[in-house]
């Protein structure tokens, strides 16, 4: 006889995983019970993230097989020992980071986001493209009763990204602020920006993407491939911060000559190119060129919070866990529009 119950997730569970760079295959994997400090999760949601390409392609060294996913929204099912704080049955996100040692020169500063021994999600341990995860308890972050779990997920890497690259930023409220790229990332960091109070440029390749990029809330639009961004920006006064969300080196080096005096360029998506900026361009004016790496749980529940406070969220297409390597292989043409979620129901 089964010892199952309803509430219990029997012995094996279904999960998507890389086995060598390039290939996703369905599989299942024993449940196991979390370690202390960590806590299980029985999945409903996960998105998929431009970043799990480094666990799928290989760009990290990455331990195969690996489970990728960080954009992870589901129940704690059971709690390892000395998890304080968390119960079973709570609903629960976990993005990019892992969770924070808490011991670290970083962590003991405060900086929990370059925690030295932090463990990136989908890539140092398996994430969530699966029914079940094992999580840190340090990088559980909080899900408000408002959000549905797939529009949650997103929000825990792409939203989590914009938004705390914005709030930290050195702007005030009525500052130009640009925002490169209408993608996953771009399309929250435009909804962040106009809800935080700032005047926002979107910058995008092509015609077509000025009706959203207004809808999403910015107040000018620039077709990069039509015009010069810098010259653009330049004309209306110069921004104030430039939020590069999916360019490349070239269009990163070419924009930040659209910054006014003491404009950042700031950097979140990863392109690996070079960026081939002049330093005139940066002390004449006292510009600077900085990157932001997401945010550590407590700035991931108040992306949470912020979000629902203001309406904001991500367009999303919703796939069958089954069909990860289909969806990834949508957002990795650049045709998910905008953020593919992966759903656990069977
Ligand atoms: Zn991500
Ligand atoms: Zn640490």
């Amino acid at each position: 006889m089964s010892t199952t119950t309803r509430n219990q997730i029997p012995g094996k569970y279904r999960a998507v995983q890389a086995i060598a760079p390039g290939k996703l295959e369905l599989t299942e994997k024993n449940l196991i019970d979390p370690p202390a400090g960590f806590v299980r999760i029985k999945i409903e949601a996960c998105g998929v993230c431009h970043s799990d390409s480094a666990t799928v392609e290989g760009a990290f060294s990455i331990d195969y097989p690996r489970v990728p996913g960080h954009e992870v929204v589901g129940t704690i099912d059971k709690l390892g020992d000395g998890v304080e704080g968390w119960s079973v049955g709570e609903r629960v996100g976990v993005g990019f980071l892992g969770g924070n040692c808490g011991h670290c020169i970083c962590c003991r500063g405060g900086d929990l986001v370059n925690c030295r021994n932090q463990q990136y999600t989908g890539v140092h341990h398996d994430g969530g493209y699966a029914e079940v995860m094992i999580a840190k308890q340090t990088g559980l972050i909080s899900i408000p009763d408002e959000l549905l779990s797939v529009d949650a997920a997103p929000l825990l890497c792409a939203g989590l990204t914009t938004f705390n690259a914005l709030r930290n930023a050195p702007v005030k409220a009525g500052d130009l602020v640009a925002v490169i790229g209408i993608g996953g990332l771009g399309h929250l960091g435009v909804q962040y920006a106009r809800h935080m109070g700032f005047e926002v440029v979107a910058i995008a390749r092509g015609a077509d993407k000025e009706e959203l990029a207004r809808k999403l809330g910015a107040h000018h639009y620039i077709d990069s491939t039509a015009t010069d961004p810098a010259a653009a920006l330049q004309a209306f006064g110069g921004a104030k911060l430039i939020l590069a969300t999916a360019s490349s080196g070239k269009t990163v080096a070419t924009t930040v000559k659209g910054l006014r005096e003491t404009g950042q360029m700031l950097v979140v998506g990863v392109s690996l190119e070079p960026l081939d900026v002049t330093d005139d361009v940066l002390v004449f004016g006292g510009r600077t060129v900085a990157g932001s790496l997401t945010g550590d749980s407590a700035a991931g529940d108040m992306t949470l919070k912020f979000s629902v406070l203001s309406g904001i969220s991500a367009m999303i297409e919703t796939m069958p866990l089954d069909k990860a390597p289909e969806a990834y292989a949508k957002m990795m043409a650049g045709k998910a529009r905008f953020r593919m979620v992966l759903t656990m129901q069977s």
